[in-house]
């Protein structure tokens, strides 16, 4: 018997896959789609800290950013610069960066809808076949189905991106705060010859975002964002990562670097589960008190920021903005805020 299945072929579950197989466990991927990296449903921008997880290859950087202008309701804008790059990638270029050495590792088109916890194992059914392992990873995004088995799915927001054909003037990442027009923030990247404009909110509109940015015509894209984290992340022979766990920046939706450092600490976890052959909640537990120990102050930090810009108008965001100036914010880590 396989000694772990994964549900889901992202950046986490792709990650944990490479780690559990360099230690020397039998690991197979699920993933619900024919290709690895579509439909891309993310902008891609990430910090430097993507440097401490994996190679930065040319085969999926679109562009370094050092610079970031954030503007408040009425005009007040703060300056980022940063000499570590943040940057701009191509997510179906880096998700099949991230599957290569897995080629024979992942089964494409299963899509999982059901799983039955044994005693010696778990078994997951896609609609025409049964699997089975001692664990399972549910690295499978924001509607996980594990996750969903277990009644402990992520809160969410959406983010809706407009792709326009046209060429960027600089490299220059921008955030807008209006909340009149969203709760959270719009955003415009500068990507390989086109520009990205983006909105996330609880309920954003196509029509508000291109009113915003004044745009014509643009392709369409968006998907949801894990606002806060699952209530548990662990289970007996189960555990959530990524997206399906909540692990993502809530005052950005950023999830990658969370979703690979976690993948790192959950590897580690299963390789002793597996050598002493426990996978009761008790053993699995230490994960989730590992990846809490690393990002959970930082994501209480960006839902008390979100919990702010929820209440406030944008006459308070202003305020808040005015203050800010007096904060050096090219020290801030994008990751690590705290
Ligand atoms: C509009 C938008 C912009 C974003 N921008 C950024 C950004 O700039 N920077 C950043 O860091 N993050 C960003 N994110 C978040 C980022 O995309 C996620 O945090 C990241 O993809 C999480 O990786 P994951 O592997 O956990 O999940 P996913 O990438 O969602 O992968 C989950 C995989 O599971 C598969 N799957 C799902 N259900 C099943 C099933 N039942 N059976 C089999 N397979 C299944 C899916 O097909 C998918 O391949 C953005 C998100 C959105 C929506």
């Amino acid at each position: 018997m396989l000694d772990v299945l994964i549900i889901g072929a992202g950046p986490a579950g792709l990650s944990c896959a490479a780690d559990l197989k360099k230690r020397g466990l039998s690991v197979k991927i699920l993933e619900e789609h024919k290709e690895i990296g579509v439909p891309v449903q993310c902008s891609g921008l990430i910090s430097w800290n993507l440097s401490r997880y994996t190679r930065i290859d040319d085969s999926f950087i679109e562009r370094k950013v050092h610079t970031a202008l954030i503007h408040s309701p009425s005009g007040i804008t703060l300056k980022a610069e940063k000499k570590r790059p943040v940057y701009v990638i191509d997510r179906n270029m880096f998700d099949k960066y991230l599957a290569k050495g897995l080629e024979n590792d992942i089964i494409f088109n299963e899509r999982i809808i059901r799983l039955k916890f044994e005693d010696t194992h778990v078994s997951l059914f896609t609609e025409n076949n049964a699997y089975k392992a001692k664990m399972i990873v549910g690295a499978d995004g924001p509607l996980s189905v594990v996750a969903r088995h277990f009644g402990v799915s992520p809160k969410t927001a959406t983010g809706l991106i407009a792709m326009v054909d046209e060429k960027p003037e600089n490299d220059i990442v921008e955030l807008f705060y209006n909340r009149k027009i969203t709760e959270h923030f719009l955003w415009k990247i500068p990507r390989n010859g086109k520009t990205e404009y983006g909105m996330m909110g609880k309920k954003p509109k196509i029509k508000e975002l291109m009113n915003f940015f004044s745009l014509q015509d643009a392709d369409i894209s968006g998907g949801l964002i894990p606002m806060k984290p699952a209530e548990k992340t662990y289970f007996e022979r189960a555990i959530l990562l990524g997206d399906a766990a909540g692990q993502v920046k809530p005052w950005s939706g950023g999830g990658v670097v969370y979703a690979l450092l976690s993948s790192q600490i959950a590897a580690n976890v299963i390789e002793a589960a597996s050598k002493t052959g426990d996978f009761s909640e008790n053993s699995l537990h230490e994960y989730e008190k590992g990846w809490k120990k690393v990002i959970g102050k930082q994501i209480a930090v960006g839902n008390a920021w979100n919990a702010f810009l929820n209440k406030s108008n944008n006459a308070m965001i202003d305020a808040l903005f005015a203050f800010m100036k007096l904060i050096p914010l090219s020290r801030i880590d994008m990751d690590f805020l705290i």
